[in-house]
């Protein structure tokens, strides 16, 4: 009976400006705890993770998803505040979300009306739009990980099993549940990151209207053949919006899936859309590099100087100061408009901000609480570019398919496949331009991983969905020579007919 009271006493006097009340829920690694900041006494939720029970791939994990969100500010995404590391436990204290996830919500009430569901979804993709953006695939969206406050703001949560997606590179990792994730995943086969996101959103979209899942089995690899095959019905009650928009986004070819960008512009998404959530994420992005003044006065006000607050937001330092600042500005932006809580004073600059996307505003002081300071850029997060070329073409995939492998093959380049649209290709110079010379045509057969010689260039390609039904093909130098990539990329552009 002693225990749990030294525990307690234990716990707050490693983490004196927090006290902690009941559990809220207990994840796949640690439990999440309901807190209370005691200088503002505003609650937060604690995610407490024992270092010594990760292992090397879930302490991975962790790292992942305290990085991402740290990165992170964003209407639609849960704000992480800080991270404290105290012996070998890791205490990631977030924003506190009053009313349960989507899941309890579906639960509770079934299927959810068209208008209320729509508005749900309307803020999910918001916040998938964002995380895109910035070069991340949440890559586990279901409703477990969208979480809601009282006043029915959706935010996503639980960036585990996240990852930043290069330009040009894949991502393979089989992750996420299985009911939510992408044929491709099950598949095993390589993604770029954002189809993934949409399969899941349309998975979740499904749920909100049906109340039910599209794919569900009794076993796991039933389940995983019905996803292969895309196939699941659409019951009757559903509007034809409704359906022909499930329709484009549960698609097993991830090239033919609808992109963000196109589910933005569907009129079932586009019905009833709030002017804030019809924000360019970019917007969104800038708005978020603003400094809230009253918040900032209310911050100094409780005990912090003003030059020290402000080095600190600038600089994006983790300290009391910032967390204090944030907390506030969190509470503040709960009470007040949507203007307000993306980052606008009033609709005129909403239309300003439409029409001049990356202008940024103009500081305005005079309104007490819409007044904000403009900070330097926040940095974004990791990014590293490859070398990549990309041709944009509004081709058949399959002809376009075609047409680049039979370029590669003129060109002596092998290739391996990895998926319909992906290969992984290698060319050795000399051996291409030895005349005459042909490689095999079981193109399968070619060891393209076998240790190559020093000028060997090998690099993926693939085919994505753009918008405004255009189709990209993408060249990305994996290893070799620079300059002889590119001296193969120019043959190839050569080579290609279609465009
Ligand atoms: P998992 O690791 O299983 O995905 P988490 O560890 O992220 O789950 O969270 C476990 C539970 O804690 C969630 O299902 C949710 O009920 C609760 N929870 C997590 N984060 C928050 C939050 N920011 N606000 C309120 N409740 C939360």
């Amino acid at each position: 009976m002693e225990r749990p009271a030294k525990k307690k006493k234990s716990s707050q006097m490693l983490m004196p400006q927090y006290f902690l009340e009941k559990t809220l829920g207990i994840g796949a690694f640690g439990k999440v705890k309901l807190a209370r900041h005691i200088p503002t006494g505003l609650k937060v939720a604690i995610k407490i993770l024992n270092l010594q029970k990760l292992n090397a791939s879930n302490a991975e994990k962790v790292r992942r998803e305290v990085k991402i969100l740290a990165a992170f500010s964003h209407p639609h995404i849960v704000r992480l505040y800080e991270v404290i590391e105290i012996r070998s436990k890791v205490y990631v204290v977030m924003e506190y979300m009053d009313s349960g996830d989507l899941f309890c919500h579906i639960t509770v009430r079934g299927r959810i009306k068209d208008d209320e569901a729509r508005y749900i979804f309307q803020q999910i993709i918001s916040g998938v739009d964002f995380c895109h953006l910035n070069m991340v695939a949440h890559r586990d969206l279901k409703p477990e990980n969208l979480l809601l406050d009282s006043n029915g703001t959706v935010k996503l949560a639980d960036f585990g099993l996240s990852n930043m997606m290069v330009d040009g590179h894949f991502l393979k990792t089989t992750c996420g549940s299985p009911e939510y994730a992408a044929p491709e995943i099950i598949s095993n086969q390589l993604y770029a990151g954002p189809e993934v996101d949409v399969w899941s959103c349309g998975v979740v979209l499904y749920a909100l209207l049906c109340g039910r899942l599209p794919f569900e089995a009794e076993n796991l690899s039933y389940l995983c053949s019905k996803i292969k095959s895309g196939i699941y019905t659409l019951p009757g009650h559903l509007s034809i919006e409704a359906k022909d928009l499930i329709s484009r986004i549960l698609v097993v070819d991830p090239v033919a899936r609808i992109t963000i960008p196109e589910i933005r512009q569907h009129p079932w998404f586009c019905l009833h859309l709030p002017w804030f959530l019809s924000v360019h994420a970019e917007e969104i992005k800038e708005r978020s590099k603003l400094i809230n003044k009253d918040t900032f006065e209310e911050t100094v006000g409780c005990g912090f100087s003003h030059n020290f607050l402000m080095e600190s937001l600038q600089n994006k330092l983790q300290n009391e100061a910032t967390v204090t600042y944030y907390l506030l500005l969190d509470k503040r932006l709960r009470a007040s408009s949507p203007f307000i809580r993306y980052g606008f004073n009033n609709e005129k600059e909403i239309e300003t901000a439409k029409r001049h996307l990356r202008k940024s505003t103009s500081t305005n002081f005079n309104n007490s609480m819409q007044q904000q300071m403009r900070v330097s850029p926040r940095s974004n997060l990791p990014c590293q570019r490859n070398w990549t070329i990309g041709l944009q073409t509004l081709t058949h995939p399959h002809k376009l398919m075609l047409d680049a492998l039979s370029a590669l093959q003129r060109l002596n380049v092998s290739w391996k496949r990895i998926g319909c649209y992906n290969m992984k290709c290698r060319w050795l110079p000399n051996f291409s331009r030895t005349p005459g010379h042909r490689l095999p045509l079981d193109m399968n057969s070619i060891p393209v991983d076998e240790p190559s010689p020093q000028n060997a260039v090998k690099f993926e390609m693939q085919l994505y969905k753009a918008p405004e039904n255009r189709y990209l093909l993408d060249l990305q130098r994996v290893s070799g020579p620079p300059l002889l990539f590119l001296e193969i990329c120019a043959s190839f552009l050569s080579q290609i007919r279609v465009l």
